[in-house]
């Protein structure tokens, strides 16, 4: 590598591995982000009179973003006014906000970028620094590793037997023994392929790409909000306390693809977290301390409301 050191570091700077393929972005500025502040800038932005009055959620530039045009636009998602509130305490109403939110920023950074990233991060044990009840999005101009392998993946399947792999997936989890959530439109299992014990994979059960493909206000977006309140609430019950998360939705703009959201909580029994320590993160091999079917009938209990 012929780089050499710069006394003034880039803004941001978009490296691709050449061993992996795989991208890192170097983004020095968010090392100054406001952890411990006092004060939280988005009830700030309240008082300040800065989020619209018309807007039960906001869509916020984020003053620290990882990326920037043109490789990418950060924002913050604000769930709500209230700055306490949990993802559960949200309730129904202001959840399918919340997915409404989703749907808006996807349809307008999807006109300008190759991925829209939206996801939340939640609990301190996984980097969330604050607590004010928000997800995130970032529109990215290029795939990020893992949208990537997963397309690369279905394009072969198509390849091979026409049909999409992810609508295999489902046909294949209904009705089985890692479901965890069913509705009309969507099928909630515990992935036999899960890497943390009470991994959720919410997939939309017809073939949409995007979670801008879904009608906005519909029952698909009124269903989801109601089993992501209830997935949340079964770990939170599982863990006796907030269990932390990370939740993703995958979507792109390829018909090829399929939408879903990965619930990753990183709680793994009351009080104890699964880390992705040097198997995950050193040699990317994932070891899961659970089986997902006996995982996914605890799930079902505490969902059924027997625990
Ligand atoms: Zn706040
Ligand atoms: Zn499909």
């Amino acid at each position: 590598m012929s780089d050499t050191p710069n006394p003034t570091p880039p803004a941001q700077r978009l490296i691709v591995n050449p061993l992996l393929g795989d991208r890192v972005v170097q983004t020095p500025g968010r090392m100054n982000r406001r952890e411990g502040a006092t004060v939280c800038p988005f009830c700030a932005d309240i008082a300040a009179g800065r989020w619209p009055d018309d807007q039960p959620t906001w869509a916020r530039p984020n003053d620290f973003p990882p990326l920037r045009p043109p490789l990418g636009e950060c924002y913050v998602l604000l769930y709500a006014r209230e700055h306490d509130l949990t993802f559960v305490q949200l309730g129904q109403e202001r959840v399918a906000a919340v997915v409404d939110l989703w749907q808006q920023i996807y349809l307008d950074l999807s006109a300008r970028y190759a991925c829209v990233m939206t996801f939340e991060n939640s609990g301190e044990a996984i980097g969330q620094t604050q607590h004010h009840p928000h997800g995130q999005t970032y529109g990215v101009s290029f795939l990020p590793p893992t949208i990537e392998r997963e397309l690369a993946h279905v394009t072969a399947a198509y390849a091979q037997t026409g049909t999409c792999l992810f609508c295999q997936v489902v046909a294949g989890e209904a009705g089985g023994p890692r479901v965890v959530v069913e509705t009309p439109h969507w099928l909630g299992f515990v992935p036999q392929w899960a890497r943390y014990p009470y991994e959720v994979h919410l997939y939309a059960r017809t073939h949409v790409a995007n979670i801008g493909a879904l009608p906005r206000g519909g029952d698909a977006a009124r269903e989801l909000a109601t089993a992501l309140i209830q997935l949340v609430g079964a770990y939170d019950t599982l863990y006796e306390a907030p269990m932390p998360y990370m939740l993703a939705l995958h979507q792109l703009a390829d018909e090829r693809y399929h939408f879903h959201i990965e619930l990753l909580p990183v709680g793994r029994a009351p009080g104890k977290l699964k880390f992705a320590a040097s198997a995950e993160s050193a040699f990317g091999l994932w070891l899961n301390d659970a089986v997902p079917e006996i995982k996914a009938a605890e799930l079902r209990t505490v969902l059924a409301g027997g625990q």
